[in-house]
């Protein structure tokens, strides 16, 4: 149990889940869940077995990455989670819904409910990680994740405007108060490159992975441009075609919990 009494949530017998990342932000648009779509895309391409739960409840965005649609099987105890092309498992609440423009007008506690029925009631098999992508800030389901399921770590999504504001340290200082390593942080939209001289253009200002990294410890894990093809990508479902190789020693870092 943890410092207020609450059991981390046991796996079901459908499953053997060895390693549990959570991918949080401090706001909303900083390409969180581009980013736990990349990082699973990358660990699966190192031939790990890897699952994406959508704990953007509101807020889904995971199956559009990958071209996702269609209701999961089910056989009246679990839900399936469903398979992209390159065999990423997948389960969010858009593919449980009739259609994918129905709002979710639920209360924090049957979100908070949904998000650990993903992981109690959803077959996912033998995973060698499990990548979770939370709502941004720090509200009830990050709460609830970081409570109730076995996380080996977090990473922190930011953008060069986030960071001049306090949100990045308050989902610092959050995952520090649950007991929760981060992992690092990924500094998104970090510039521009201009396609004809190469300069790197700051479309949100200086980067402020260098302070982040000597004011609060934290590990840079990677620093992405804006890319258009990845944008491009993602618009048409198909960010499993993008090729550039990332977050190179993750595995081994998400091993062993090092936390800086
Ligand atoms: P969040 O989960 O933080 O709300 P998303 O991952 O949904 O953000 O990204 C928001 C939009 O920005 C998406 O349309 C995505 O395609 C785009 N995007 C994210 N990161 C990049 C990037 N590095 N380059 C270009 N477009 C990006």
């Amino acid at each position: 149990p943890d410092k207020c009494g609450i059991d981390k949530l046991p796996q079901n017998d459908y499953n053997e889940i060895k390693h549990v990342i959570a991918v949080m932000s401090g706001k909303g648009g900083v390409g969180k869940s581009s980013v736990s779509a990349l990082v699973a895309l990358n660990l699966a391409r190192k031939g790990y077995r890897v699952g994406i739960l959508d704990a953007d409840i509101t807020g889904p965005s995971i199956p559009k990455l990958f071209g996702l649609s269609g209701r999961p099987e089910h056989d009246g105890n679990v839900v399936f989670a469903k398979q992209t092309d390159g065999g990423i498992k997948v389960m969010s609440l858009n593919l449980l819904l009739e259609s994918e423009d129905q709002p979710v007008i639920w209360r924090g506690p049957v979100i908070a409910g949904a998000v650990k029925q993903f992981w109690t009631d959803v077959a996912w098999g033998k995973l060698d990680f499990l990548v979770v992508d939370l709502p941004p800030g720090t509200g009830d389901v990050p709460l609830t994740v970081m409570q109730s399921l076995p996380l080996d770590g977090v990473i922190i999504v930011t953008s060069p405007q986030d960071l001049a504001n306090m949100v990045v340290k308050k989902a610092v200082n959050m995952a520090n108060h649950m007991n929760v390593p981060i992992l690092g942080f990924v500094e998104n939209m970090s510039y521009l490159r201009c396609p004809d001289c190469g300069k790197e253009i700051k479309v949100f200002g200086e980067s402020h992975a260098a302070a982040l990294t000597t004011s609060m410890g934290l590990r840079l894990l990677e620093r992405l441009p804006i890319d258009p093809a990845l944008a491009e990508l993602c618009d048409a479902g198909r960010i499993e075609n993008y090729d550039k190789e990332l977050f190179a020693n993750l595995d081994e870092i998400a091993k062993k919990r090092v936390t800086n």
